[in-house]
């Protein structure tokens, strides 16, 4: 999207907002579609956790895709949004018997990530066949915070107790229709994935009743300038080819599923804040926005960089800023960075904000959620008001004190 739009949105639906691009998400989702074209029944499920406005998913269901879900809630979110519970797959971690009985109840596919809950599970409803998250110890991206393979990972069930998994499908007689891992949120290494893909494989021969092999996420998209991006036409090429030979091997033509969030939307995603204050300190020009990190909590949680953009001095002579929230707290989202001349009133763009963006925001401070906007057909269609004091009023209870 131009400067120009993105400046004409915060002008008619003010700041901070979040504006998405609907049509970057449908090339992403073609794009991921494309790339395993040679695999028989391929299935996206869009990761809600990233994005979870309801326009939203309902696009994603509009191009066919399925949904992951985390929490008794997204899925109730998918079925508001007009999803079939067929295309649902329900991955949560650490939740109790009862939600996923209520999940399994509302018919959505389980996936089931620890032993106690399978054996549990699987006493009381051997009819519902479920898929098992496995964990198989690799770890794909470098930053420990976001690799969830390693060996001291909560996710999952370790590829070492694959005999003790086996034991609890022997007793209850329930079936896995399904083989899961998700290694984590950036892949840089291709081969790194195509490993892991390997143990999977592995696994999947001691169960008999497969339809689908779940490959998870964990696709990088780039966020500055010289990262790298995963190749998903390479990998698409070298995974399909192993996926057709292991489907050979097994005897039966199973579903290649992802479960993308970060692809589909970061880059998609625009979060557009004014500058309140230039502040020229000892050693540092500080620009404050009217934001913080309880709109966009990704530098401070991960130290991830979003790309800053000046939209209302674009050609502007660049100078060093360090953008920083109104929040009372540190709350950087960018140190000496090279940014078109800032004039106090100017609006920043922040880039990739279309993933874990919004959906970390919180109320921190008494300050009220950002609107969100679809540019979707060549016009910005409101997607979610911003909050106003009733909502920070909301479910709290005076006492008469
Ligand atoms: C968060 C999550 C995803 C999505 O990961 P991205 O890095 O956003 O693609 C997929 N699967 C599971 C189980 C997740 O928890």
């Amino acid at each position: 999207m131009n400067s120009k739009t993105l400046l004409q949105i915060a002008e008619d639906h003010g700041s901070p907002i979040y504006v998405y691009n609907s049509e970057k998400i449908v090339s992403q989702y073609k794009r991921l579609k494309q790339a395993f074209n040679k695999v028989k029944q391929v299935k996206i499920n869009y990761a809600v956790k990233a994005l979870s406005n309801l326009s939203v998913l309902k696009l994603m269901n509009s191009l066919g895709s399925g949904l992951d879900t985390v929490s008794i809630q997204e899925v109730k979110l998918g079925l508001t949004a007009g999803f079939d519970p067929k295309d649902i797959i329900y991955t949560p971690n650490g939740v109790s018997l009862e939600e996923i009985e209520m999940a399994s109840k509302l018919g959505v596919q389980i996936n089931i990530d620890n032993l106690s809950i399978l054996e549990q599970f699987g006493t009381r409803h051997p009819k519902v066949p479920v898929c098992i998250r496995i964990n198989p110890h690799v770890m794909a991206g470098g930053n420990t915070n976001i690799s969830v393979g390693h060996i001291d990972s909560k996710f999952g069930i370790s590829i070492h107790q694959i005999p003790h998994i086996l034991r609890i499908v022997e007793n209850t007689n329930m079936t896995i229709n399904g083989i899961h891992m998700h290694t984590g949120s950036d892949i840089l290494d291709i081969d790194v994935f195509l490993y892991a893909s390997e143990i999977l494989f592995e696994t999947a021969k001691n169960f008999t009743d497969l339809e689908f092999i779940d490959f998870g996420s964990g696709f990088k998209v780039p966020y500055k300038e010289g990262d790298i991006e995963t190749n998903i036409e390479e990998f698409g090429k070298k995974l399909t080819k192993r996926f057709n030979e292991f489907c050979k091997e097994y005897g039966k033509e199973l579903t290649l599923a992802f479960e993308p969030g970060k692809f589909l939307v970061s880059e998609a995603g625009y979060f557009l804040t004014k500058v309140n204050v230039v502040k020229q300190t000892t050693s540092t020009v500080f620009a404050q926005i009217d934001s913080g990190f309880n709109h966009l909590i990704r530098p401070m949680l991960y130290g991830s960089q979003h790309e800053i953009v000046n939209i209302s001095n674009p050609e502007g002579r660049e100078r060093f800023y360090s953008v920083v929230g109104y929040i009372c707290e540190t709350d950087t989202f960018a140190n000496n960075r090279r940014i078109a001349e800032i004039t106090e009133g100017d609006i920043l763009a922040f880039k990739n904000a279309g993933a874990y963006c919004f959906s970390m925001a919180s109320n921190y401070n008494s300050r009220y959620r950002p609107a969100e906007i679809l540019w979707h057909d060549k016009k910005a269609h409101l997607i979610r008001e911003r909050e106003t004091f009733d909502d920070i009023l909301k479910h709290q209870i005076v006492l008469d004190i």
